[in-house]
């Protein structure tokens, strides 16, 4: 199917299942997840007016944005993988959303550049909800702490938390569990709910859904 059908059929989705829990479509958003696409792919998207993207890679990310992004006011850019350091400066430069933030070292550095570069950039806490040794995120037990020290010490604008379910386990349980910790934070972004599963982090409050192949098709190695 072509990117504008996928697109058009997801948004569809999102308003059914929106309304089935008594949610607005409003509050939900699309990100189209373009990593290990081709740019005409994106240029597909781009053409039927989506405007917010995601990326987990800042070298692929510039690859693909660079150009496009100075010509096109309102796109959003999300960065959704890992974030090392030594790319923060980049990563502040492109991004307007760092979904990654999971440790002090990076958060540390993400204050400095964001100071340093005048960006007017927002953050969710990574949360390794499946307690995975090789996973990213801030363990659930740091969690409170962390998301204190970034918001109040760092001044940084953390909009959310952002989990990515272990395969081996339902995606409901983990999408719940955010939610929970989201409110008890008091903050109102959740970042959650993919191809596969985005229908069930609907009704379990997620307002950024991180989709990729449903929208583009299969990714490119
Ligand atoms: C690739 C990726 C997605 C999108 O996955 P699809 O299954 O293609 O929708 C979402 N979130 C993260 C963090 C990713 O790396």
């Amino acid at each position: 199917m072509p990117v504008k059908n996928n697109l058009q059929n997801i948004y569809t989705n999102i308003e059914k299942e929106a309304l089935v829990c008594q949610r607005s479509p409003d509050d939900i958003k699309l990100i189209a997840v373009s990593k290990k696409q081709p740019i005409e792919k994106i240029q597909q998207a781009l053409a039927a007016g989506h405007r917010i993207f995601g990326e987990n890679r800042v070298q692929e990310a510039q690859e693909h944005w660079s150009d496009i992004k100075p010509n096109i006011s309102d796109l959003e850019l999300h960065l959704i993988g890992p974030l090392q350091t030594n790319k923060v400066k980049d990563a502040v430069a492109l991004f307007d959303v760092i979904q990654s933030l999971d440790r002090e070292k990076l958060a540390k550095a993400l204050a400095k550049e964001i100071i340093d570069q005048n960006a007017k950039l927002s953050c969710f806490i990574q949360v390794n909800t499946g307690q995975e040794p090789q996973k990213s995120g801030i363990e659930i037990s740091q969690l409170k702490d962390f998301y204190i020290y970034c918001s109040e010490e760092l001044k940084l604008n953390i909009k959310g938390l952002m989990c990515l379910p272990p395969l081996s386990e339902p995606a409901a349980i983990h999408f719940a569990f955010l939610n929970k910790c989201a409110k008890e934070l008091d903050l109102k972004d959740l970042s959650m709910g993919m191809s596969s599963d985005f229908k069930l982090a609907i009704p379990l409050g997620a307002t950024y859904l991180r989709i990729g192949t449903a929208v583009f098709g299969q990714r490119q190695n």
